[in-house]
């Protein structure tokens, strides 16, 4: 048997784990200020949902994947992100009937076969917003503003983020745009990579995301979808920007920002660092993706949101110097001096916990110094001490662990002094 974890996954330790859940934490609280609830998907899906909504195009359909035939020979795909499960789950519950708006919140893993590297994992975690039902540009504004503050609330400073706009038309513009983006491609064939040249059939407007150099020299001369919007999406995307601009949200126009889905119309964004991140710069990203709904089979729902990497912000984090809030893992540690006091001391624990306190017990039979030494690594600042002559005469010893100084106690108030004595300790 391989005793490792398969290639581009990793174990998430309660280092990592607690850092998640912080990240979940934080997310919770910001996303309940703009009124979004949570919702959990499966974490598969009949394939069809993603080759539907996505595109078969798509670097994610075409090739990146976990898709496998179930023992009922039906084709399931683990999802690699979360809107268009989101969106097939609003439609068969109806959140969205007769005009409804649903918002809603996703925290979770998403699978894509991809090559790993540092911010590239095959099983990464996501955290993501769906503001469904709101065709207005205040609803772009509001979910590019959550995405934004998410990060600022974290810590990440926000002269270390750049917030990249764009809006990619709709179905009334974009089709000319790809049709001339295609033939541009095809008077620049030479100078392209292959897969951008074999793009021009395929998926034209991902040319301008390829890495290569000569490519990107070529795409930076190629006509660009700003300055080809249709009436409507360009008013659309000049409210978005105003309402952008009304509340000192920084972002930077980047017309080629095109992002790698079929269903985005409209407007995408994406927020980038450069510190800690080599080439996967991206943090989190999102957009607009109005006929998602109809490809399903659903009437006309317009709709955008975000999702966030939990990867790549940690790495963010990590270079910003933002340390993630450690609990301890005891705030007071009961010690046992030997094992006659052995049932007092549990007891002592659990009265401990009873009462909201952190409270550790050796489990292990060690001496008093390694106990103590344990109480160190978990962090406790409160030792209390029970032996067999204290608790004769009805007491035990409470140990300060920073100073040192150590006092009795009444056995039978010692829950309520432990208590004070935490609550002294905080407030130096
Ligand atoms: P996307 O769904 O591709 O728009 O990605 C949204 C965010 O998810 C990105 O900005 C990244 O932070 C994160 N992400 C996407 N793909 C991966 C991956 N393979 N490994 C780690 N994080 C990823």
């Amino acid at each position: 048997m391989n005793a490792r974890a398969p290639k581009g996954t990793s174990d998430m330790l309660p280092d990592v784990a607690r850092a998640w859940e912080h990240l979940q934490r934080v997310a919770q609280e910001l996303f309940a200020l703009y009124g979004y609830e949570p919702v959990y998907t499966p974490l598969f899906e009949h394939t069809d949902v993603f080759t539907r909504g996505i595109g078969e195009a798509t670097d994610i359909v075409s090739k990146e994947m976990y898709t496998f035939e179930d023992k009922g020979g039906r084709s399931i795909t683990l999802r690699p992100e979360g809107t268009a499960s989101v969106v097939r789950a609003s439609l068969e519950h109806n959140l969205t009937a007769n005009g409804a708006q649903a918002k809603l919140y996703y925290a979770g893993p998403m699978f894509r076969y991809e090559r790993p590297q540092k911010g590239r994992m095959r099983q990464f975690w996501q955290i993501g917003i769906e503001c469904l039902g709101a065709p207005e540009p205040t609803a772009d504004a509001e979910v590019i503003t959550v995405l934004w503050r998410y990060f600022e609330s974290l810590g990440i400073p926000s002269t270390n983020m750049r917030l990249l706009l764009n809006s990619m038309g709709d179905e009334a513009c974009r089709p000319a745009y790809r049709d001339t983006i295609a033939s541009f491609i095809r008077g620049h064939a030479a100078d392209l990579c292959d897969e951008c040249s074999r793009r021009a059939d395929t998926n034209p407007l991902r040319a301008f995301d390829c890495k290569d150099p000569a490519c990107r020299e070529v795409m930076a001369g190629a006509p660009l979808l700003r300055d080809e919007l249709c009436e409507e999406c360009a008013t659309h995307y000049a409210a978005v920007k105003a309402h952008l601009d009304a509340l000192d949200i920084p972002y930077i126009e980047d017309s080629t920002l095109v992002r790698g889905l079929d269903y985005y119309t409209r407007t995408v964004f994406e927020v980038q660092v450069d510190a800690g991140l080599g080439s996967q710069n991206a943090i989190g990203g999102g957009g607009r993706y109005d006929r998602l709904m109809q490809e399903y089979g659903g009437p006309a729902t317009p709709g955008l949101g975000f999702a966030l990497g939990f990867e790549r912000t940690l790495l963010a984090l990590e270079a910003a110097g933002v340390q993630i809030p450690a609990v301890p893992r005891a705030e007071v540690f009961v010690a046992r001096v030997d094992d006659s006091v052995t049932a007092e001391v549990f007891a002592l624990s659990q009265r401990l916990r009873d009462a909201g306190v952190a409270a550790e017990l050796d489990h292990q039979a060690r001496s008093l110094k390694s106990q103590f030494k344990q109480a160190d690594r978990l962090g406790a600042r409160l030792v209390v001490i029970v032996g067999p002559e204290e608790l004769a005469a009805g007491e035990v010893t409470l140990r300060d662990m920073s100073t040192k100084e150590e006092k009795r106690l009444a056995l039978d108030s010692a829950t309520a002094d432990v208590i004070a004595a935490l609550g002294e300790e905080g407030t130096d």
